[in-house]
Protein backbone atom coordinates (compact mmCIF):
# COMPACT_ATOMS: atom_id res chain seq x y z
CA UNK A 1 0.00 0.00 0.00
CA UNK A 2 2.75 2.29 1.26
CA UNK A 3 4.53 1.61 -2.28
CA UNK A 4 1.45 2.58 -4.15
CA UNK A 5 1.18 5.58 -2.02
CA UNK A 6 4.30 6.98 -3.36
CA UNK A 7 3.79 5.75 -6.48
CA UNK A 8 0.45 7.93 -6.28
CA UNK A 9 2.53 11.04 -5.03
CA UNK A 10 4.88 10.68 -7.80
CA UNK A 11 2.40 10.11 -10.60
CA UNK A 12 0.44 13.48 -9.31
CA UNK A 13 3.69 15.11 -9.23
CA UNK A 14 4.78 14.27 -12.39
CA UNK A 15 0.68 15.12 -13.40
CA UNK A 16 1.33 18.99 -11.97
CA UNK A 17 4.46 19.33 -13.39
CA UNK A 18 2.97 17.95 -17.13
CA UNK A 19 -0.30 20.70 -16.30
CA UNK A 20 2.43 23.22 -15.52
CA UNK A 21 3.82 22.60 -18.99
CA UNK A 22 0.78 22.85 -20.67
CA UNK A 23 0.09 25.90 -19.38
CA UNK A 24 3.54 26.98 -20.30
CA UNK A 25 3.15 25.57 -23.47
CA UNK A 26 -0.29 27.39 -23.75
CA UNK A 27 1.00 30.63 -22.66
CA UNK A 28 3.79 30.46 -25.13
CA UNK A 29 0.95 29.47 -28.27
CA UNK A 30 -0.77 32.40 -26.79
CA UNK A 31 2.35 35.22 -27.29
CA UNK A 32 3.28 33.21 -30.66
CA UNK A 33 -0.80 33.51 -31.78
CA UNK A 34 -1.39 36.80 -30.42
CA UNK A 35 1.27 39.16 -28.41
CA UNK A 36 3.98 38.97 -30.96
CA UNK A 37 2.22 39.89 -34.10
CA UNK A 38 0.72 42.50 -31.53
CA UNK A 39 3.56 43.85 -30.49
CA UNK A 40 4.78 43.51 -34.03
CA UNK A 41 2.07 46.11 -35.60
CA UNK A 42 2.28 47.94 -32.68
CA UNK A 43 6.28 48.34 -33.48
CA UNK A 44 5.86 48.66 -37.15
CA UNK A 45 3.10 51.56 -36.69
CA UNK A 46 5.80 53.17 -34.04
CA UNK A 47 8.63 52.61 -37.12
CA UNK A 48 5.93 54.54 -39.38
CA UNK A 49 5.40 57.40 -37.25
CA UNK A 50 8.77 57.68 -36.92
CA UNK A 51 9.55 58.09 -40.00
CA UNK A 52 6.88 60.66 -40.87
CA UNK A 53 8.36 62.54 -38.23
CA UNK A 54 11.63 62.36 -39.70
CA UNK A 55 10.28 63.81 -42.98
CA UNK A 56 8.05 66.03 -41.37
CA UNK A 57 11.40 67.93 -39.32
CA UNK A 58 13.16 67.66 -42.91
CA UNK A 59 10.58 69.55 -44.76
CA UNK A 60 10.53 71.92 -41.81
CA UNK A 61 14.41 72.75 -42.31
CA UNK A 62 13.95 73.22 -46.03
CA UNK A 63 10.98 75.35 -45.34
CA UNK A 64 12.74 77.63 -42.99
CA UNK A 65 15.40 77.66 -45.10
CA UNK A 66 13.06 78.66 -47.99
CA UNK A 67 11.70 81.29 -46.15
CA UNK A 68 15.05 82.87 -45.10
CA UNK A 69 15.37 83.12 -49.11
CA UNK A 70 12.30 84.12 -49.74
CA UNK A 71 12.89 86.89 -46.63
CA UNK A 72 15.69 87.77 -48.44
CA UNK A 73 14.21 88.51 -51.34
CA UNK A 74 12.15 90.86 -50.12
CA UNK A 75 14.43 92.66 -48.11
CA UNK A 76 16.46 92.74 -51.96
CA UNK A 77 13.57 94.16 -53.43
CA UNK A 78 12.67 96.11 -50.79
CA UNK A 79 16.04 98.10 -50.89
CA UNK A 80 16.25 98.40 -54.80
CA UNK A 81 12.65 99.87 -54.83
CA UNK A 82 13.51 102.57 -52.32
CA UNK A 83 16.58 103.52 -54.18
CA UNK A 84 14.49 103.31 -57.27
CA UNK A 85 12.28 105.68 -55.89
CA UNK A 86 14.71 108.12 -54.62
CA UNK A 87 16.76 108.20 -58.32
CA UNK A 88 13.05 109.24 -59.30
CA UNK A 89 12.10 111.65 -56.97
CA UNK A 90 15.70 112.88 -57.55
CA UNK A 91 15.04 112.77 -61.74
CA UNK A 92 11.35 114.77 -60.90
CA UNK A 93 13.49 117.32 -58.52
CA UNK A 94 15.67 118.16 -61.41
CA UNK A 95 12.70 118.30 -64.34
CA UNK A 96 10.68 120.72 -62.25
CA UNK A 97 14.06 123.13 -62.24
CA UNK A 98 14.56 122.49 -65.65
CA UNK A 99 10.91 123.62 -66.98
CA UNK A 100 11.67 126.58 -64.28
CA UNK A 101 14.92 127.56 -66.25
CA UNK A 102 13.19 126.92 -69.68
CA UNK A 103 9.71 128.98 -68.64
CA UNK A 104 11.99 131.85 -66.83
CA UNK A 105 14.08 131.92 -70.50
CA UNK A 106 17.33 130.48 -68.57
CA UNK A 107 17.53 127.44 -69.98
CA UNK A 108 18.09 126.22 -74.11
CA UNK A 109 16.83 123.06 -73.39
CA UNK A 110 13.39 121.90 -74.17
CA UNK A 111 11.14 119.40 -72.85
CA UNK A 112 9.18 116.49 -74.95
CA UNK A 113 6.41 114.74 -72.81
CA UNK A 114 5.67 111.66 -75.08
CA UNK A 115 2.68 110.53 -73.68
CA UNK A 116 0.77 107.38 -74.88
CA UNK A 117 -2.69 106.44 -73.80
CA UNK A 118 -5.24 103.43 -73.46
CA UNK A 119 -2.99 100.92 -73.26
CA UNK A 120 -2.20 97.90 -71.86
CA UNK A 121 -1.58 96.79 -75.62
CA UNK A 122 1.19 94.12 -76.00
CA UNK A 123 2.52 96.86 -78.76
CA UNK A 124 3.38 98.67 -75.06
CA UNK A 125 6.41 96.26 -75.23
CA UNK A 126 7.68 97.13 -78.30
CA UNK A 127 7.59 100.70 -77.19
CA UNK A 128 9.05 100.48 -73.82
CA UNK A 129 11.87 98.63 -76.22
CA UNK A 130 12.16 101.51 -77.94
CA UNK A 131 12.40 104.08 -76.03
CA UNK A 132 15.21 102.24 -74.22
CA UNK A 133 17.12 101.89 -76.51
CA UNK A 134 17.11 105.73 -77.26
CA UNK A 135 17.56 105.75 -73.48
CA UNK A 136 14.20 107.94 -73.09
CA UNK A 137 11.39 107.94 -70.63
CA UNK A 138 7.44 108.48 -71.40
CA UNK A 139 4.16 108.15 -69.59
CA UNK A 140 1.68 105.94 -70.38
CA UNK A 141 -1.78 106.54 -69.49
CA UNK A 142 -3.85 103.41 -68.61
CA UNK A 143 -7.49 102.31 -68.86
CA UNK A 144 -8.83 98.71 -67.93
CA UNK A 145 -11.51 99.28 -70.25
CA UNK A 146 -10.95 95.93 -72.07
CA UNK A 147 -11.02 94.05 -68.99
CA UNK A 148 -7.88 92.49 -67.43
CA UNK A 149 -7.19 91.62 -71.24
CA UNK A 150 -4.96 92.79 -73.97
CA UNK A 151 -7.14 93.74 -76.72
CA UNK A 152 -4.13 92.22 -79.00
CA UNK A 153 -3.23 89.38 -77.14
CA UNK A 154 -5.97 87.64 -75.66
CA UNK A 155 -3.89 85.25 -74.04
CA UNK A 156 -2.51 87.73 -71.85
CA UNK A 157 -3.85 89.87 -68.78
CA UNK A 158 -3.03 93.36 -69.20
CA UNK A 159 -2.36 93.44 -65.24
CA UNK A 160 1.22 91.69 -66.14
CA UNK A 161 1.86 94.25 -68.63
CA UNK A 162 2.28 97.06 -65.70
CA UNK A 163 4.94 96.62 -63.86
CA UNK A 164 6.97 96.76 -67.44
CA UNK A 165 6.14 100.29 -67.93
CA UNK A 166 8.05 100.87 -64.52
CA UNK A 167 10.70 99.04 -64.64
CA UNK A 168 12.50 100.96 -66.91
CA UNK A 169 11.31 104.19 -65.16
CA UNK A 170 8.74 105.27 -67.69
CA UNK A 171 5.64 106.13 -65.68
CA UNK A 172 2.07 105.26 -65.58
CA UNK A 173 -1.22 107.62 -65.11
CA UNK A 174 -4.64 107.08 -64.92
CA UNK A 175 -7.37 107.19 -67.80
CA UNK A 176 -10.38 106.20 -65.72
CA UNK A 177 -11.22 102.33 -65.41
CA UNK A 178 -13.71 102.34 -68.25
CA UNK A 179 -12.68 105.18 -70.49
CA UNK A 180 -16.27 105.42 -71.14
CA UNK A 181 -17.20 108.85 -72.19
CA UNK A 182 -20.42 108.61 -74.28
CA UNK A 183 -23.86 109.65 -72.49
CA UNK A 184 -23.87 108.49 -68.96
CA UNK A 185 -20.48 107.23 -68.97
CA UNK A 186 -17.62 108.62 -66.75
CA UNK A 187 -18.64 112.32 -67.30
CA UNK A 188 -22.26 111.77 -66.43
CA UNK A 189 -20.81 113.68 -62.61
CA UNK A 190 -18.04 113.95 -60.82
CA UNK A 191 -18.99 111.07 -58.92
CA UNK A 192 -18.91 108.92 -61.75
CA UNK A 193 -15.96 110.22 -62.62
CA UNK A 194 -13.46 110.13 -59.48
CA UNK A 195 -14.88 106.52 -59.10
CA UNK A 196 -13.72 105.89 -62.29
CA UNK A 197 -10.39 106.94 -61.31
CA UNK A 198 -10.43 105.22 -57.92
CA UNK A 199 -11.38 101.77 -59.62
CA UNK A 200 -8.82 101.89 -62.04
CA UNK A 201 -6.33 103.07 -59.29
CA UNK A 202 -7.05 100.05 -57.32
CA UNK A 203 -6.01 98.05 -60.36
CA UNK A 204 -2.94 99.83 -61.03
CA UNK A 205 -1.59 99.77 -57.59
CA UNK A 206 -2.47 96.09 -57.20
CA UNK A 207 -1.16 95.20 -60.60
CA UNK A 208 2.16 96.93 -59.50
CA UNK A 209 2.34 96.06 -56.18
CA UNK A 210 1.69 99.46 -55.01
CA UNK A 211 2.15 102.35 -57.26
CA UNK A 212 -0.32 105.20 -57.55
CA UNK A 213 0.10 107.26 -60.02
CA UNK A 214 -1.00 111.23 -58.99
CA UNK A 215 -2.06 112.07 -62.99
CA UNK A 216 -5.17 111.65 -64.54
CA UNK A 217 -6.21 112.26 -68.21
CA UNK A 218 -9.70 112.24 -68.87
CA UNK A 219 -10.80 109.89 -71.80
CA UNK A 220 -10.64 112.01 -74.98
CA UNK A 221 -9.64 115.10 -73.27
CA UNK A 222 -11.09 117.62 -70.43
CA UNK A 223 -13.09 119.08 -72.96
CA UNK A 224 -15.38 115.97 -72.93
CA UNK A 225 -16.40 116.69 -69.41
CA UNK A 226 -18.58 119.92 -70.68
CA UNK A 227 -20.59 120.99 -67.81
CA UNK A 228 -19.10 118.41 -65.80
CA UNK A 229 -15.59 120.12 -65.89
CA UNK A 230 -15.58 122.45 -62.31
CA UNK A 231 -16.89 119.76 -60.17
CA UNK A 232 -15.03 117.24 -61.54
CA UNK A 233 -11.73 119.06 -60.97
CA UNK A 234 -13.04 119.82 -57.79
CA UNK A 235 -13.27 116.23 -56.59
CA UNK A 236 -10.01 115.30 -58.38
CA UNK A 237 -8.39 118.12 -56.17
CA UNK A 238 -10.06 116.85 -53.17
CA UNK A 239 -8.18 113.33 -53.59
CA UNK A 240 -5.38 114.62 -54.42
CA UNK A 241 -4.72 114.35 -58.02
CA UNK A 242 -3.83 116.42 -60.82
CA UNK A 243 -4.74 116.49 -64.60
CA UNK A 244 -3.35 116.82 -68.04
CA UNK A 245 -4.14 117.18 -71.52
CA UNK A 246 -1.97 117.56 -74.48
CA UNK A 247 0.01 120.30 -76.07
CA UNK A 248 0.00 118.38 -79.37
CA UNK A 249 -2.30 115.51 -80.88
CA UNK A 250 0.10 113.43 -82.97
CA UNK A 251 -3.38 112.58 -84.53
CA UNK A 252 -3.07 108.96 -84.59
CA UNK A 253 -6.46 108.65 -83.29
CA UNK A 254 -7.92 111.07 -86.65
CA UNK A 255 -8.36 108.01 -88.64
CA UNK A 256 -7.33 107.90 -92.56
CA UNK A 257 -4.51 109.75 -93.92
CA UNK A 258 -3.88 111.81 -90.58
CA UNK A 259 -2.90 108.84 -88.81
CA UNK A 260 -0.60 107.55 -91.48
CA UNK A 261 3.29 107.76 -89.70
CA UNK A 262 4.35 110.54 -92.14
CA UNK A 263 1.64 112.90 -91.35
CA UNK A 264 2.09 111.96 -87.59
CA UNK A 265 6.12 112.66 -87.58
CA UNK A 266 5.53 115.87 -89.82
CA UNK A 267 2.64 117.28 -87.43
CA UNK A 268 4.63 117.09 -84.25
CA UNK A 269 8.22 117.94 -85.94
CA UNK A 270 6.40 121.17 -86.93
CA UNK A 271 4.99 121.60 -83.48
CA UNK A 272 8.67 121.08 -82.00
CA UNK A 273 9.46 124.12 -83.83
CA UNK A 274 6.75 126.38 -82.34
CA UNK A 275 8.08 128.45 -79.66
CA UNK A 276 5.30 127.59 -77.39
CA UNK A 277 5.68 124.50 -77.28
CA UNK A 278 9.91 124.37 -74.96
CA UNK A 279 7.55 122.18 -72.81
CA UNK A 280 5.57 119.96 -75.44
CA UNK A 281 3.02 117.38 -74.09
CA UNK A 282 2.39 115.10 -77.36
CA UNK A 283 -0.46 112.58 -77.15
CA UNK A 284 -0.33 108.72 -79.15
CA UNK A 285 -1.96 105.86 -78.50
CA UNK A 286 -0.41 102.69 -77.44
CA UNK A 287 -2.75 100.69 -79.90
CA UNK A 288 -1.36 103.00 -83.13
CA UNK A 289 0.59 101.13 -85.07
CA UNK A 290 1.91 104.29 -87.20
CA UNK A 291 2.57 105.94 -84.20
CA UNK A 292 5.36 103.76 -83.12
CA UNK A 293 6.39 103.53 -86.80
CA UNK A 294 6.88 107.12 -86.57
CA UNK A 295 8.54 107.52 -83.32
CA UNK A 296 12.02 106.83 -84.23
CA UNK A 297 12.33 109.80 -86.22
CA UNK A 298 10.23 111.67 -84.03
CA UNK A 299 12.75 110.88 -81.75
CA UNK A 300 15.67 111.66 -83.35
CA UNK A 301 14.44 114.61 -85.08
CA UNK A 302 13.10 116.43 -81.76
CA UNK A 303 16.28 115.40 -79.83
CA UNK A 304 18.48 117.43 -82.84
CA UNK A 305 16.08 119.97 -81.99
CA UNK A 306 17.76 120.41 -78.15
CA UNK A 307 14.62 118.10 -76.76
CA UNK A 308 15.23 115.64 -74.11
CA UNK A 309 11.99 113.26 -72.87
CA UNK A 310 11.00 113.08 -69.62
CA UNK A 311 8.48 111.08 -67.46
CA UNK A 312 5.63 113.37 -66.50
CA UNK A 313 5.42 113.62 -62.58
CA UNK A 314 3.00 115.36 -59.95
CA UNK A 315 4.87 118.78 -59.39
CA UNK A 316 5.62 119.24 -62.95
CA UNK A 317 4.06 122.54 -64.52
CA UNK A 318 2.28 120.98 -67.14
CA UNK A 319 0.12 119.34 -64.71
CA UNK A 320 -2.95 121.10 -63.54
CA UNK A 321 -4.08 120.65 -59.93
ZN1 LIG B 1 -8.03 107.47 -74.37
Amino acid sequence: MGETKAEDRKYRVSKSVLALLAILMLMVIAAAVYVVPRYGKVFSAFNEQRKLYSAAKTDLSKAEKENAELKKQVEDYEAVKSETDAARDEVYAMAAQLEKDIIDGKSDKKICYITIDDGPYNRGKDFIELFNKYDIKATFFLTTANGDKLPDQANLTARSMYPEYLKYGHTIGNHTYSHDYSKGGVYKNAKTFIDAVEKQQEFTKAATGGFTPKIVRFPGGTSMAADQLAPIQEALRKAGYGWIDWTIDSGDSFGGDDAKADKILKKVVKASKDPDQKIMVALFHEWSKESYKAMPQIIEKLSAEGYIFLPLFYDSAMVKK
